[in-house]
């Protein structure tokens, strides 16, 4: 007995060593959450999703690897999934009523406690790096519309056409949605109006969480309907313990304040972010509101709870286990 005694100290002190000395660091990324079914997604789609997403979760996750801040390493992951077509935000995102692009985005630093957001903007190329720079270079939290857009004409940001954002697929969405609408049946079409948001969220090797999401909201939405993803608190939220993006139908997700409610249940309960994640997304599915969060904690566990078919999800957790999926089990 004794020498097992012995032997278990020194073990675990070399374990309290190594555990300091790790430093966990975890990203999670979602691509919008809805109704994704193997039958409505053909074999070359889902493998240009999957590459988009690998390649947004390795370059974000080598950030973090390097040293990088989990600012730096959200901000890197959502532009690179805003440059890609197949998701709801930068190029690829849905139409609004009207036939035009109106995009959202948000950013918060869990350390410091900081935010920036912007909604209904429609010339800056990657919405994240104008959220960003309203944290960093302004006293505000949020911009919208044309101030948004004339507080983006003062930095050095990449600016396009409108119609940069359009692609086939989202147009023919828009004009699905247009035909049911007429015909009175559009609650047939719903569900495809929210899927293909982004999210991020990312703990650096100094425990800093940060959380970032970016979208061009939902197919057929009202000129100047703004949803949750810019929303601090409902769409996005992090501080030093917990981070989450969320995505799915922005109003419920607003009515609910789903980010900072799974963040404070858990602070208040003691229960875990991943049990408080799983219970709100539960919940919300209750009153009607379909989607999905991604949420770490500041050991970098991971979890990823919707209440859709699927989820485009990828994460690499702080034993450095990749995940890359899009259904539900
Ligand atoms: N939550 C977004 C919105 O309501 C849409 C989405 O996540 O797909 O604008």
């Amino acid at each position: 007995m004794k020498q097992v005694m012995k032997l278990a100290i020194p073990m675990l002190w070399l374990a309290g060593i190594s555990a300091v000395d790790a430093k966990p660091i975890a990203l999670v990324l979602h691509g919008g959450a809805g109704v994704i079914e193997r039958s409505t997604l053909s074999t070359e789609k889902e493998a240009a999703i999957r590459k988009d997403l690998e390649a947004a979760l390795t370059a974000g996750y080598q950030k973090l690897k390097d040293g990088g801040t989990s600012l730096d390493a959200v901000t890197l992951s959502i532009t690179m999934l805003e440059d890609s077509p197949h998701f709801n935000a930068g190029k690829g995102a849905v139409f609004n009523a009207a036939g035009s692009h109106e995009l959202d985005a948000a950013i918060m630093d869990g350390f410091k406690g900081r935010a920036g957001a912007i909604a209904g903007v429609s010339t800056v190329r990657n919405p994240i790096l104008l959220a960003r720079a309203v944290m960093e270079q302004s006293p505000h939290v949020m911009l919208v519309g044309a101030g948004a857009e004339a507080f983006a004409d003062g930095l050095d940001l990449k600016r396009v056409e409108p119609s940069y954002f359009d692609t086939q697929e989202r147009l023919q969405q828009l004009e699905k949605m247009q035909r049911a609408e007429e015909s009175g049946a559009a609650a047939a079409y719903a569900p495809v109006r929210y899927f293909g948001t982004v999210g991020a969220v990312a703990l650096d090797q100094n425990g800093s969480l940060a959380a970032a999401t970016s979208t061009g909201g939902m197919t057929n939405k009202r000129f100047g309907r703004v949803g949750d993803s810019p929303i601090i608190g409902a769409g996005t939220f992090a501080d030093r313990r917990c981070g989450v993006s969320a995505t799915g139908h922005g109003e419920f997700f607003i009515r609910s304040v789903v980010a900072h409610e799974i963040c404070a249940r858990a602070r208040y309960t003691g229960r875990s972010v991943g049990k408080a994640a799983q219970e709100v997304v539960r919940e919300l599915k209750a009153i009607g509101g379909e989607g999905g969060v991604i949420a770490l904690d500041a050991k970098g566990r991971v979890t990823m709870p919707f209440n859709t078919p699927g989820m485009y999800r990828a994460a690499v957790d702080s034993n450095g286990k990749i995940t890359i999926a899009i259904f539900g089990s």
